[in-house]
């Protein structure tokens, strides 16, 4: 056996249907007294409703947080922050509430409690991003991990099937890079497949016919994959998706969705093990075509091209994804990525 390093993660979970009911009593906890509560602009509503008994211990509401992190909003809402003299942050909602939570807090050092309603699964990272200038910039602080997460399946009911598919999908592509991942430890390849596989049975009934089991199992999922985001280092796929993200304003979930069986299908000679693991936890002959299965099955975008790509992109996209050396089990080759990229544009079956 080889040797590992392993860092369990500190955040605190409280897991269940209505659980959200427990927030003041994880504020207290805290010694939170007067947190602000972040969302974005279409939450809003919902995040009144669901502190409307508490609204006395809470110093304000900030729905103003926006996909990537733009860092006018930051400044804006770090502003707001001060004004209202709040001791802590509250985010509840998807990537984007919980990363203006992250900007504010890796500025100014406030604690997070987080209530994530998607799958994206950051409310179990120590990873911020902020976009300055049309570049999104990504890091590890720990300051920015949340002291509490909060996960209440009964927040995710209204998820349309159209942004929880992909963003199941943008959780079990944690759990995939994490299989094959240089600091990859025994503990978090268990998270990893049971991430998987629980997410790989809730996602497509979830779709068609949501129940409270089905959003419980996919939350779960959701869940261990976030935290496998949060122990390891990410590869080619977390690369793809954040270039092609940011440079051609791709919708981050969609990318995951399209991109991640195009990417088991390119590693998975050189990270057997973990290719066995996917399609176990998939039940099916190989990841690639596990995942390929799921994403069809979830009703993802197909192609990178349905998502509004550009062919005339796809070569300055494969550019810009091996400009930089990182981590990842078959090397990382202009060309490679070139045939990838062309592969998920076309919706091809993945090989
Ligand atoms: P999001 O937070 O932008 O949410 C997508 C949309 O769904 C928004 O309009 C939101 O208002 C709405 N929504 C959220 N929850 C809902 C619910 N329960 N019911 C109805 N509507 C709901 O998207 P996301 O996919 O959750 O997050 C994507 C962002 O998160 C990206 O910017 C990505 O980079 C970031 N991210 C960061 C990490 C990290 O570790 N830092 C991890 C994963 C994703």
């Amino acid at each position: 056996m080889r040797g590992f390093t392993y860092q369990p993660s500190p955040v605190r979970v409280v897991f269940g249907e209505g659980a959200a009911g427990a927030l003041p009593d994880e504020l207290g906890r805290l010694r939170l007294h007067r947190p602000v509560i972040i969302s974005t602009p279409g939450q809003a509503a919902t995040v009144r409703e669901l502190t409307a008994a508490h609204t006395h211990r809470i110093a304000g509401y900030l729905p103003q947080a926006v996909a990537h992190v733009p860092a006018a909003v930051v400044e804006g809402a770090r502003t707001a922050v001060r004004d209202l003299r709040a001791d802590g942050l509250v985010a509840i909602g998807g990537g984007s509430a919980i990363g203006l939570a992250k900007a504010i807090a890796r500025a100014d050092g406030l604690p997070i409690v987080a209530v994530p309603t998607t799958y994206a699964g950051s409310e179990m990272t120590p990873i911020w991003g902020l976009t300055e200038d049309g570049v999104k910039k990504t890091g590890r602080d720990p300051r920015v991990l949340p002291r509490t997460a909060i996960y209440d399946p009964d927040l995710t009911r209204a998820l349309p099937p159209g942004v929880a598919g992909p963003s199941g999908l943008n959780a079990l592509a944690h759990a995939v890079e994490a299989l094959y991942a240089p600091d990859r430890s025994p503990p978090v390849d268990l998270l990893a497949e049971e991430g998987i596989r629980a997410l790989g049975e809730a996602l497509p009934a979830l779709v068609t016919a949501p129940d409270a089991d089905l959003r419980a199992r996919a939350l779960y999922g959701a869940w261990l994959c976030g935290t496998c985001l949060g122990s390891t280092a990410m590869s080619l796929h977390h690369k793809l998706c954040h270039v092609l993200g940011g440079a051609f304003d791709l919708p981050h979930a969609g990318l995951h969705a399209v991109l991640l069986p195009y990417v088991m299908a390119y590693n998975a000679g050189h990270a057997p093990d973990a290719d066995a693991t996917v399609a176990r936890a998939l039940r099916a002959d190989s990841g690639a075509a596990g995942l390929h299965r799921l994403a069809v099955a979830v009703g993802a975008p197909p192609s990178l091209r349905a998502l509004g790509m550009r062919a005339a992109d796809l070569e300055h996209a494969a550019g810009l994804a091996t400009r930089d050396a990182y981590a990842n089990p078959r090397p990382v080759t202009r060309a490679g990525v070139r045939d990838l990229l062309q592969a998920a544009f076309d919706g091809a079956s993945p090989r």
